[in-house]
């Protein structure tokens, strides 16, 4: 067993394509890495295809993503030759929550927009991460400060796995001559302000010195705006340092 802190202390002064083959070579079991096409998910989705890692890549298909992310998804399998595993919602969880808030009922609540991302996001995300050992995220610190303080590697406590996040120290401009250099498709919709992009509905181009997640939810005030895939039921980031099982 190896401690959560120890791993985060080898890997930190590692790139990020040495973070994601330390943890393959290390940690026994399934990798998953969940991505929604963003810039820095699709530097990752190039390392790991690229390189032939034995790392499983997924996306949460929440029925309501914009349509260039659907492109972008088709085109990204296209260049790699690979299948990206998509997860959608249970059929009665949508339809129960369109019978009790309506189509965009989200916008009435934070507890509505929560049950919108629980459904259509939490759930699926949780059947992706069922066994899985690790959990690949491509999280930058840089892109709010609610995800400042966050670590290379942490155990996430709400899915019961260990979390790393390989471009946690990298900035956006790092990410986007990365992409540039090494041709990766990313989505067009980063050109038109939309630095973070989720749900199609939710989302909207950023205004100048907003940060990168301001897109994102833009109609609640809340500075910790996450989706619940990386919080805890009382709404904070989940992380304990503990022990997680490493190859012999
Ligand atoms: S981001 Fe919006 S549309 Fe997507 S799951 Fe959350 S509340 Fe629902």
């Amino acid at each position: 067993m190896v401690d959560v802190t120890t791993i985060a202390a080898v890997l930190l002064p590692k790139t990020p394509l040495e973070r994601l083959k330390l943890v393959r070579d290390r940690i026994a079991g399934r990798i998953v890495f969940t991505t929604s096409f963003g810039l820095e998910d699709q530097v990752l989705t190039q390392l790991i295809f690229s390189e032939n890692l034995d790392i499983e890549v997924a996306t949460l298909d929440t029925g309501r993503l914009f349509p260039d992310t659907y492109t972008l998804w088709a085109e990204t399998e296209m260049r790699y030759g690979q299948r990206i595993r998509g997860f959608v919602p249970e059929r009665e969880h949508v339809e129960a929550l369109l019978a009790d808030q309506g189509i965009n009922g989200f916008v009435l609540s934070v507890e509505a927009r929560k049950a919108c991302c629980g459904a259509r996001k939490v759930e699926p995300l949780k059947r992706a991460l069922a066994g899985a050992a690790v959990w690949i995220t491509g999280l930058r610190a840089g892109q709010s400060a609610n995800r400042g303080s966050m670590s290379v590697a942490e155990f996430d406590a709400g899915f019961g796995l260990l979390k790393v996040n390989p471009l946690i120290d990298w900035s956006r401009e790092k990410a986007v001559a990365f992409a540039s250099a090494n041709a990766v498709p990313v989505n067009p919709l980063h050109a038109q302000g939309f630095l973070s992009i989720g749900c199609q509905p939710c989302t909207r181009a950023l205004q100048p010195g907003e940060d990168e997640r301001a897109g994102r939810w833009w109609w609640e005030n809340d500075a910790a705006k996450e989706c619940g895939l990386h919080v805890g039921a009382d709404g904070k980031l989940v992380r304990s340092g503990v022990l997680v099982e490493a190859r012999t």
